[in-house]
């Protein structure tokens, strides 16, 4: 069965030491049975995150990260930094990297590639803005998006993978998907990814949902059979309402 994962992605928000007190006021909470935790701070707060988790199960994953090893690119961090660093999971491909830092298709092949060989779990993300919802782009988009992303990478590279279905539209807007809508889209990329792999393989990764999860919405939406848990954006920021989705799953 699938565990589900229950992934705060922090964004641009929070120096070290916020970031720490979070790491050491939601640790007081844990053990959270049936369900995998996990943080995404920003990069220079990574490791000492990492320090305040160590002996926890609470994981620990990364925003972003570049495809090379090393050299020269400015501004960049690779996978290996990423592991040093504690990291177990990457976020690839957010509608907010795709939208303000031109990531294609092409380049979050290349990041998954590199995070994979590096065995670091990709949550890579995929999801329709409200024009394309609006035509009824919405499945041709997403098959384009996962054709796109995994194009190349063979079933044997990849121990584990994880899919977020985010609407762009739904992202920090207060407006979810309906629950109803988001199982439909995500049935529809375990269908996807079935048959691009393997049944086996499909039923085992898991499928998360992102975009304006909250205490209130989280239940309902984690209820459906092909949502395997939440990236939460603005509701992971502060413990308590963060703990609360975790107890909804
Ligand atoms: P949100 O962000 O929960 O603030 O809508 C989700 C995300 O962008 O991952």
């Amino acid at each position: 069965m699938r565990v589900p994962l229950i992934a705060g992605n922090w964004k641009m928000n929070k120096t070290i030491s916020e970031a720490v007190a979070f790491a050491q006021e939601l640790k007081l909470l844990a053990p959270f049975p049936g369900v995998e935790v996990l943080i995404c701070p920003p990069y220079p707060a990574l490791a000492p995150v990492a320090e305040v988790l160590a002996g926890t199960e609470i994981a620990l994953g990364a925003q972003n990260v570049h495809w090379e090893d090393a050299g020269a690119f400015t501004g960049e961090v690779s996978p290996p930094m990423l592991k040093a660093a504690g990291c177990r999971y990457v976020i690839i491909g957010h509608s907010e990297r795709r939208q303000y830092f031109g990531e294609t298709d092409e380049i979050i092949q290349r990041k998954l590639k590199a995070a994979l060989r590096h065995d670091l779990i990709p949550i890579l993300c995929v999801g329709e803005s409200l024009e394309v919802r609006e035509r009824g782009g919405t499945f041709d988009l997403i098959a384009k998006q996962l054709e796109g992303a995994l194009s190349g990478i063979g079933e044997e590279e990849i121990k584990e993978l994880v899919i977020a279905y985010e609407p762009v539209w739904a992202i920090g807007t207060g407006r979810n998907a309906r629950p109803e809508d988001a199982q439909e889209v995500n049935c529809f990329i375990r269908d996807w990814l079935a048959r691009r792999y393997s049944p086996v393989k499909a039923g085992s990764w898991r499928i998360q949902y992102g975009g304006s999860v909250t205490p209130d919405n989280a239940a309902e939406l984690l209820a459906q059979p092909d949502i395997d848990g939440a990236l939460v954006g603005g509701a992971s920021l502060k413990v308590e309402s963060f703990a609360a989705i975790i107890r909804a799953a």
